[in-house]
């Protein structure tokens, strides 16, 4: 046996080990999922010492794209595919990794550490990393599968979207929330004429505060789209082709295209199959490890511990498979660091720049900045009793900034200085 393999070797079933050069350079880690995770995952490993194998396995047959411009500058056709891409060709072949697009790993041996590939390959692993992110919520409505019908996920789906847009008229969104807005204000920017139906009582429902919801209510019908809420979908009705989409209510909103805004979910089947422990995502702890000790995971897929906030947590941002796949690498490299960064998210919605940081869940109090009656800027400070949870700022990126500081380093912040709209906020709360 080689020395670098003994060496690996003494590592192997645990993450534990400071790993070397030598350690890794006969082991191969393979990376499921080429999206944003997958992506940061294969380049981060070779930043962080992996000299073995790489391999990047994707079902999609592009190379990893950045998805948040999907529902919005994709959408509308002002950026094109190459200006989307997370990194260009070259750099996967710089970084020595072996990309294979078009590819769905179909199972996982645990026993003999190899996966079973759709082109019908078995293909061995030493380290195996999981990015296999989420998936459009099917809503069990009948009438999905007719034509005109679409989810908002992938490239793919765009273009069909695109396709049916350009000869329509008017476009049902199911969903009101920050896919289907954006979507809504992506099309409408289109030209055409757009419903949002909202099964909740208000947009937004589960991630901002009611005057958040109510923002953004005013500023879609200002802008011409119209918003139903407490409207669940109970059909699509059509032909072969969408026609319009029926509501519990019994009320008919016409449509050549229907969108799901329907909200995700992670894909954690090939992790179950293979008896990983999984529960909202694939259980992973702080250092990105599943069940497995020689499998970690990243991004959408993951349910993981909340470092700031406590319990565990499944996110859905470019921000969490970013630095979580930067987690999960050190992890295979054998410096593993638990996981610790400030969630935050962002959207695009007609000249309206949202930036969240921190999470609003189980807030109890809200302080609002600006005008949010009045104006398109303001900021929504979240408090659960005198602690800081989370702000959405829109067009306000200072607060934001400000807002990312105090919450990762938990600096006390006064709600009266919040609430006070004379006072200088980074002067008075940084000092
Ligand atoms: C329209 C849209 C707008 C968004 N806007 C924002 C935003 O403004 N800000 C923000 O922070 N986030 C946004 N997000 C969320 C963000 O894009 C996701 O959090 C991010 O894509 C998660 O990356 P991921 O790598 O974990 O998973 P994914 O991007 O879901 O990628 C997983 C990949 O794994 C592949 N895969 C799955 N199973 C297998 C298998 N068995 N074999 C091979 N490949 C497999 C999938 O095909 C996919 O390519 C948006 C998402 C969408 C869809």
């Amino acid at each position: 046996m080689q020395p670098g393999r003994a060496a690996s070797d003494s590592v192997a079933g645990s993450f534990g080990g400071r790993m070397t050069g030598t350690d890794t350079q006969d082991q191969s880690c393979v990376i499921v999922g080429a999206s944003h995770a997958g992506a940061q995952l294969a380049l981060s490993l070779r930043r962080d010492g992996w000299e073995g194998a790489i391999v990047l396995i994707g079902e999609e047959d592009c190379l990893p794209y950045h998805r948040p411009p999907l529902s919005k500058d994709y959408l509308s056709g002002s950026k094109s595919f190459e200006s989307i891409l997370i990194r260009k060709a070259d750099a996967y072949e710089k970084a020595g990794v072996d990309v294979r697009l078009g590819v769905r790993v179909e199972a996982i041996d645990r026993q003999a550490k190899s996966l079973a590939l759709s082109t019908g390959e078995t293909l061995a692993y030493d380290k195996l990393a999981l990015a296999i992110g989420a998936r459009v919520r099917r809503i069990p409505v009948p009438g999905l599968d007719k034509a005109g019908v679409y989810g908002l996920r992938t490239v793919a789906d765009i273009a069909g979207i695109q396709n049916a847009a350009s000869g329509a008229g008017k476009a049902v969104i199911v969903g009101g929330g920050y896919i289907g807005l954006e979507t809504a204000a992506s099309l409408r920017k289109m030209g055409l004429e757009v419903t949002v139906l909202e099964m909740l009582p208000r947009v937004l429902g589960r991630v901002t505060a009611p005057e958040v919801s109510a923002f953004y209510t005013r500023v879609h019908r200002e802008e011409g789209v119209e918003i139903l809420t407490g409207a669940g979908v109970s059909e699509i009705v059509g032909g072969g082709a969408v026609a319009a989409v029926r509501c519990a209510d019994g009320s008919e909103h016409p449509a050549d295209l229907v969108i799901l805004g329907t909200g995700i979910v992670p894909n954690v089947e090939l992790a179950e199959a293979a008896g990983l422990k999984v529960g909202n995502g694939i259980v992973v702890d702080a250092c990105a490890r599943t069940s497995d000790p020689d499998i970690v995971a990243a991004g959408d897929c993951t349910f993981h511990p909340s470092a700031l906030y406590g319990g565990d947590v499944r996110l859905e941002s470019v921000q969490n498979a970013t630095d979580q796949a930067k987690t999960a690498s050190a992890t295979i490299c054998g410096k593993p660091e638990p996981y610790a960064a400030l969630p935050w998210f962002w959207s695009d919605q007609f000249d309206l720049k949202l930036q969240i940081a921190g999470l609003s869940q189980g807030y109890d109090d809200l302080v609002i900045r600006g005008d949010i009656a009045g104006s398109r800027s303001f900021s929504a400070w979240y408090f659960a009793g005198e602690k800081l949870l989370a702000v959405d700022a829109v067009n306000d990126t200072r607060s934001f900034m400000l807002a990312k500081k105090l919450l990762t380093t938990g600096t006390p912040v006064n709600k009266s200085i919040i609430a006070d709209p004379a006072a200088d906020l980074k002067a008075s709360l940084l000092g």
